[in-house]
């Protein structure tokens, strides 16, 4: 790893996600050498910062891979190719020289010249998607978790998971392993996700494994000081999204993830 200075290089890669990290291969395969910047400290992008430890079934060649591991074979992948990481460091300027070079600066004053720039940036900086509940904020990082890094943190705990989409379906299948009681809440009676997860999801909702709890959406949630002891409790009304018929007179209640 290298920071400040000024450096010289084939290719500057801004991104050290999945994406930046094969473009290093691809580049080392026709004989490029490449500088690699990541604002975050450690390699590996989204699957580093959100998701570590949740399986990926999509990848070609493997069956089921841990988001970390993933990133431990790309970062195997490309280090013959010897890449040069400045991680810690935004880019934050990017200037076309004369001569067909290109200029990368960074937010700690590091310069690369290079003749090509790629830009493997992904969403770029990573932030919660708050739902609009009033004081969530004192329960974050205690008992409500916009991520999972750790799958154990959810060992014998009554977790509720919020949303529709293939990250909450795929937690809800992973976190149902090791938690005492999965509850999945979500707007619509039909989810987002690809159809072989949604099956499984319902399938162990079936087998009263998950609760589903939809068409519902997050109405309020209840506790004290967000400590993760205490008896926090969401409740979730009826969604007017939905067709079914009108909505019973009193909210569903859950117990949340650390009660
Ligand atoms: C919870 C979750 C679960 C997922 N599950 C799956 C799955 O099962 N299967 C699947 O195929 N995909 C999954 N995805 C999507 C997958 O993670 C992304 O498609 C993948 O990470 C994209 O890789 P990337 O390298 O393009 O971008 P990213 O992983 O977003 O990496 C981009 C990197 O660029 C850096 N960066 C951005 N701007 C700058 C800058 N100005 N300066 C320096 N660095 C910068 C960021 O810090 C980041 O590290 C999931 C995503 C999430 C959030």
């Amino acid at each position: 790893m290298a920071t400040g200075h000024s450096h010289q290089t084939d290719v500057v890669i801004v991104g050290a996600g999945p994406a930046g990290l094969f473009a290093v291969f691809e580049c080392g395969m026709v004989r490029l050498n490449c500088h690699v910047v990541d604002v975050l400290d450690d390699a590996g992008g989204q699957c580093t910062a959100l998701y570590p430890e949740k399986p990926i079934y999509d990848i070609p060649g493997f069956p089921r891979i841990e988001a970390a591991e993933l990133v431990v074979r790309l970062k195997a992948q490309a280090a013959p190719f010897r890449p040069v990481y400045h991680l810690g460091e935004q880019v934050q300027a990017l200037e076309a020289l004369s001569g067909g070079f290109w200029q990368v600066t960074t937010s700690k004053g590091t310069v690369l010249q290079a003749r090509a720039v790629i830009v493997a940036a992904g969403v770029g900086a990573f932030g919660p998607n708050r739902p609009p509940l009033p004081g969530i904020e004192a329960y974050e990082g205690k008992s409500v978790f916009y991520y999972v890094t750790q799958r154990e943190t959810f060992r014998g705990k009554r977790v509720v998971i919020a949303g529709g989409g293939d990250t909450a379906v795929d937690w809800a299948l992973s976190l149902s392993e090791v938690a005492s009681r999965v509850s999945v809440i979500h707007r619509r009676d039909k989810f987002r996700a690809v159809p072989e997860s949604e099956a499984r999801l319902k399938a162990l909702a079936k087998a009263g494994k998950i609760d589903l709890v939809v068409p519902y959406q997050l109405q309020a949630l209840e506790g004290k000081d967000g400590s993760p002891t205490g008896a926090s409790r969401w409740s979730a009304t009826r969604s007017r999204s939905s067709h079914r018929p009108p909505p019973p007179a009193s909210p569903a209640s859950l117990r949340s993830a650390m009660s």
